[in-house]
């Protein structure tokens, strides 16, 4: 799989690193394990989906994060690109809109010893309690770039974020330079499954 990854130009050893350690089918059903390390998203629980590992490489490469660095993840699904974060030797903070999938991803993580803290919520407008984050990745489809989001960005921060309608966004590089100014950068297309909660494509409360 790492190498596939490579190939598609993915070339940041701390992402490569933790791909290579990351066991991805530990974050699929048993049914689905012999197809973890295919470079191809796989559904989860909750109509979800654990993105596929181009995807996790690509937004992680994105982050330009360094270890130690605080980041947040809106999303965390199965937990597997937190564990990836983890294992880049990033904070973790991940929040979760459904709580099936929350819970399954905490015992999970503590199971194979990724040491992320994890809320269930709406994390379309972040988690205020331990901003601010150093880096953003939001691992669903938004219709824009909340302002709450930005606003949890330390200055010097990035986030990576895929902006566009619920068929189709662009991956989103959000630097944040001063108090004031935010510079954004658009990159290629992706299809994710869409954000939910207040910023996000629908306001139905966390399950
Ligand atoms: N990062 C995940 C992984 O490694 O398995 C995959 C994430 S999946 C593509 C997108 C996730 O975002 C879903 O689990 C979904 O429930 C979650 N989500 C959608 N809206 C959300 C919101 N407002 N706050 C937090 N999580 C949200």
């Amino acid at each position: 799989m790492v190498d596939l990854l490579e190939t598609r130009g993915i070339t940041d050893a701390g992402v490569l690193a933790a791909m290579r350690e990351v066991p991805r089918h530990k974050f699929v059903e048993s049914a689905l394990a012999e197809e973890a390390y295919a470079d191809k998203p796989l559904p989860i629980h909750s109509g979800q989906t654990i993105s596929q590992p181009f995807t996790v490489a690509f937004q992680s490469q994105l982050l330009q994060a360094k270890a130690r660095m605080k980041v947040l993840e809106v999303g965390t699904g199965s937990g597997y690109q937190a564990a990836v974060l983890c294992a880049m030797g990033l904070r973790v903070f991940s929040v979760e809109y459904d709580g099936r999938l929350h819970r399954e991803a905490r015992e999970r993580l503590l199971a194979l010893g990724y040491e992320a803290r994890l809320h269930h919520g709406d994390g379309s407008g972040g988690w205020r309690l331990y901003q601010p984050y150093e880096r953003i990745l939001v691992t669903a489809a938004s219709p824009e770039v909340p302002l709450a989001l930005r606003q949890q960005l330390t200055v010097g921060g990035i986030m990576v974020i895929p902006v566009g309608n619920q068929a189709r966004q662009q991956m989103t590089v959000v630097r944040r330079l001063s108090q004031r100014e935010y510079e954004v950068e658009t990159l290629q297309a992706f299809r994710f499954v869409p954000l939910r909660g207040r910023y996000g494509f629908s306001l139905d409360e966390p399950a």
